[in-house]
């Protein structure tokens, strides 16, 4: 049975409980692991509260730091195999994709272990030779990181990799439905040579754990990844000890395709826009835009295309999507079709659990298109975090930017067009923390992620994800103290 990690310790939850892990393609059981609650919670935020405050790891030199990540980065790549195994048994994702995810980790951990290695503070020209004044950046403390289940280390990396770049300590939640890499991690974090109590690990749901890991008084920092119902409750659960926080929310993501769009591209980045990973992407472009004359013909060939999309256990290599998460997941993306069909939306394909009797012991839904659909319908307006695309129609440029931006959303979205400039013109006005243009879904760790309006505030990654997790000191340093006072005449130093 796999176990909690507190202060460099494996053991069982305090009161004994236990939790199932099984695989969502086909309910074969994966593993059991210990289920925490509040006592575990907050041995655990003790523990990091310690090692922050008498252990080693917050004074270590930024280069320590630097190959501290370089060394997970290597761990990872040799157990790539292996970590891509129990993230595809945990996720019932492909086990192709599996893979890419291992190798973004890869670089997420060298990118912030390059951060790192370059952290420098800076001295400030005050123009007085008494004064030594400069600049420093600190970790912190210790960070609760919360994270969900659709790519479960990936985003723990996003997480991890800067807080330890920066000199924290932290207690890890991953979703109660995904722990498998996130024990792989604590495994290879000792194995690195992290000081014990600095990376903790508490298993278990929301619920029970979510509250201590919000609320405790020595607990400085909070980041997020899940939905905007949960997002919301935790930064008013952190707001009475005034937790700096990182929210990482929902998204509904306008996908904008204008008539002189290539056509085949945009066909084909439609479907990938909205069905990678069945739907369950936090970017997934689950909004399709169309210029009004290419509607038509645009959404009888998506139709027939989205009809021939393979679903498939992940170690199918003719499969080309996976199941959803679990039973009351697919459950969730149900009402959400139903009441799409209740709205008057128009039922193009899918809107059902497939036949085919070998997907019958998984949690599989069919890619699902509604068409005539408006920004009034809640299946446009709200996140199905599932395989369902719903497709409305634009006249001209300014109609687009308005029903793009006509979401409480902002995280992503994607324009389609050759001209570079109208383009350029959409990407400006679209108010999202990313915008593709001609493409739909890459991500790089040098640059910033994060959402506008409800979909969170803070950024993970890019220069700015590092600068969530440490505190900016000036340090002022009169290197000639004489006897005054400044009320006496003499001018005081501007303030
Ligand atoms: P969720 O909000 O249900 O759960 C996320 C995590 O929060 C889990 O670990 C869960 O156990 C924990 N949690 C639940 N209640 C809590 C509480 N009261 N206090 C503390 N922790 C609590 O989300 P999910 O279903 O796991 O993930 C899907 C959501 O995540 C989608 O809305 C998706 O858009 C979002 N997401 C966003 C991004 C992004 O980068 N913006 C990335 C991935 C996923």
């Amino acid at each position: 049975m796999s176990e909690l990690f507190i202060d460099g310790t494996w053991s069982p939850a305090t009161d004994g409980a236990t939790r199932e892990i099984h695989c969502p393609a086909d309910g074969s059981h994966v593993a059991t692991v210990a289920e925490g609650g509040p006592v575990d919670a907050e041995a655990a935020v003790r523990a990091a509260r310690r090692a922050f405050d008498c252990g080693p790891w917050p004074a270590t030199t930024s280069l320590e730091r630097s190959s501290l990540l370089h060394r997970l980065a290597d761990l990872l790549e040799r157990d790539k195999q292996e970590v891509a195994r129990l993230e595809t048994l945990d996720t019932g994702k492909r086990i192709v994709e599996s893979e890419y995810d291992v190798d973004d980790i890869v670089s997420v951990f060298r990118y912030f272990a390059g951060l790192a290695g370059a952290e420098s503070g800076r001295v400030v020209d005050t123009g007085r030779a008494d004064i030594v004044s400069r600049v420093v950046h600190e970790p912190v403390g210790v960070c609760s990181l919360i994270t969900p289940w659709n790519y479960p280390l990936l985003q723990t990396a996003w997480k991890v990799a800067p807080a330890l770049a920066a000199g924290n300590t932290f207690v890890l939640k991953p979703s109660e439905l995904t722990p498998s890499t996130a024990i792989w991690l604590m495994r290879a974090l000792t194995e690195a040579g992290l000081p014990s109590g600095v990376a903790n690990l508490v298993l278990g749901s929301g619920a029970r754990v979510g509250p201590t890991l919000t609320t405790h008084p020595d607990v400085d920092l909070v980041s997020f990844t899940g939905g905007l119902v949960t997002g919301r409750s935790i930064m008013a659960a952190a707001a009475p000890t005034v937790k700096k926080i990182a929210l990482e929310l929902g998204g509904k993501n306008p996908n904008i395709v204008f008539a002189d769009a290539d056509r085949e591209t945009a066909l084909d980045f439609a479907l990938t826009a909205v069905f990678l990973h069945s739907g369950q992407v936090c970017s997934a472009g689950a909004r399709l835009l169309l210029e009004s004359s290419i509607h038509d013909e645009f959404v009888d060939e998506l139709v027939r295309r989205a009809e021939l999309i393979r679903l498939g256990g992940p170690f199918d290599e003719a499969a080309e999507t996976g199941p959803l998460i679990s039973a009351a997941h697919r459950e969730k993306v149900e009402a959400y079709v139903a009441a799409g069909l209740a709205e008057g939306a128009e039922l193009r394909t899918g809107g059902s659990r497939p036949t085919d009797a070998s997907l019958a012991d998984g949690f599989y839904y069919l890619p699902t298109i509604f068409a005539g659909c408006d920004a009034s319908m809640s299946v446009v307006r709200d996140e199905s975090f599932g395989p369902v695309l719903t497709v409305e129609s634009f006249t001209d440029e300014d109609d687009a930017i308005a029903q793009a931006n006509d979401s409480i959303y902002g995280l992503a979205g994607a324009v389609w067009t050759s001209n570079a400039g109208r383009a350029e013109r959409v990407a400006g006005r679209l108010r999202m923390g990313t915008v593709w243009i001609n493409d739909y879904h890459p991500y790089v760790p040098q640059a910033e992620w994060g959402g506008y309006k409800q979909s969170g505030f803070g950024r993970e990654l890019g220069l700015d994800g590092l600068a969530e997790y440490r505190e900016t000191k000036h340090i002022w340093h009169n290197i000639r103290p004489a006897p005054g006072r400044w009320f006496d005449g003499r001018k005081a130093p501007q303030s």
